[in-house]
């Protein structure tokens, strides 16, 4: 691209969400003759928070019903199964046990009635008897089994909707990154730097899928209401991997923590077969991806309550990820897909706050970006 090029739309960020859009627009019935640039700071898509997460596929069974997370887990749950089987990407249904003690059966259950008002109808509950022959090395009196949850591999996922949106002609343009975008008759004008270079062009329609970065795109955004950038908070979540040969074959949760800060400390499986527990949640203030290993022995306590037999056995700091969380006055924050016009700015969509269920929703994330690009 050169300086003052147009192009229809540009999307910021190459992360699953930014490959997500990229790709339905290239296969859109309205939008797939448009010029589109996807803009990536980093070498490489996807090496923040879409290469730093459980890659779990999850059914939908924790958000309040009506809610984006809601609707946009189970719908996009679907179409990532669906995409997976037909384009050849790792995927493994593996199931999942949530798992409580005795004193858990009403927080168990008013998690099955959040599930069902979620259209997630194919939760079984369990006995002890149940989880010890569904996971003999599990310590647990009930639970709740989601036979629809899942694991991915991320890479290949976000491989391969880039490959699909290059194929049709989307322009990836990494080591690019939007410093600042003024208004024009056009649209937008943006001011890109790519290695120690400034260079600058238009476009129609801008999308703003920065993840963690969305604030400080959001904020150079000329004008731009600050009331339209909601404010965010970094919530850290650690990894340890389990040396050697995984006791499980499904994915094990304990019930989530108060107002979904995090999932509590839960074991995932990833497709070659290790075993990973995380992430656990640690408010910070910047982007410090490094696994503190003093955390080892609190992991290996709240492992060991549902999981007797990890023993001595050798826990490794594994990976960080950082949610871009919403700060919210009751503590439960959803997606933000914002539409601009309702600030007076025609043609630009922010998304905030994509946080987990993000990988999962992504491709229904995209269809609700697709559809305020028509308007
Ligand atoms: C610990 C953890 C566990 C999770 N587990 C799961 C899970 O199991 N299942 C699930 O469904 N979800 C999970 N999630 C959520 C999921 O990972 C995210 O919702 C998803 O990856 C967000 O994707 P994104 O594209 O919005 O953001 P990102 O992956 O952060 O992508 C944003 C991109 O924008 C780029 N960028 C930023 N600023 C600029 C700029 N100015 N110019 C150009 N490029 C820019 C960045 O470099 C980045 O590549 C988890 C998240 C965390 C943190």
């Amino acid at each position: 691209m050169s300086d003052l090029d147009h192009q229809d739309i540009c999307i910021v960020g190459a992360g699953v969400v930014g490959l997500a859009i990229a790709e339905k627009i290239s296969t859109h019935p309205v939008l797939h003759k448009q010029s589109v640039v996807l803009l990536e700071k980093n070498r490489q898509f996807g090496q923040e928070t879409s290469s730093r997460n459980s890659e779990v596929i999850h059914a939908g069974i924790y958000y309040r019903s009506g809610s984006l997370k809601a609707l946009l887990c189970v719908e996009g749950r679907q179409q990532l199964y669906h995409y997976c089987k037909a384009n050849n990407v790792p995927f493994l249904n593996t199931g999942k046990l949530i798992i409580g003690g005795q004193n858990q059966e009403a927080a168990l259950n008013s998690l099955y009635e959040q599930a069902i008002a979620n259209g997630v109808n194919d939760l079984q509950p369990l006995t002890r008897t149940d989880i010890n022959s569904l996971e003999p090395e599990i310590d647990a009196c009930i639970g709740l089994l989601s036979p629809s949850s899942g694991i991915i591999d991320s890479h290949a996922f976000m491989q391969s909707l880039l490959h699909h949106a290059e194929n049709a002609g989307v322009l990836f343009a990494p080591l690019t990154q939007l410093m600042c975008v003024e208004r024009c008759a056009k649209g937008f004008l943006l001011t890109c730097k790519s290695q120690d270079m400034n260079y600058r062009f238009t476009c129609s329609q801008l999308v703003n899928a920065a993840g963690l970065s969305a604030q400080t795109v959001a904020q150079g955004i000329m004008d731009f209401p600050l009331q339209g950038i909601p404010q965010q908070e970094l919530v850290k979540g650690s990894y340890f991997s389990l040396q050697g040969k995984a006791p499980f074959t499904h994915l094990i949760y304990p019930l989530p923590e108060p107002n979904l800060r995090g999932l509590g400390v839960h074991v995932t499986l990833d497709m070659s077969g290790q075993v990973k527990f995380g992430p656990d949640t640690e408010e910070v203030c910047g982007l410090d991806y490094s696994v503190d290993p003093k955390k080892e022995p609190i992991f290996r306590k709240t492992i060991a309550h549902y999981y007797p037999g990890l023993g001595n056995k050798n826990l490794l700091p594994a990976y960080t990820g950082i949610r871009p969380k919403l700060k919210t006055d009751d503590g439960v924050a959803d997606f933000v897909i914002q539409d601009g016009s309702s600030f007076g700015y025609e043609g630009l969509i922010q998304l905030f706050g994509i946080e987990s269920p993000g990988l999962t929703a992504s491709l229904a994330i995209a269809d609700t970006v697709t559809d305020l690009l028509c308007h």
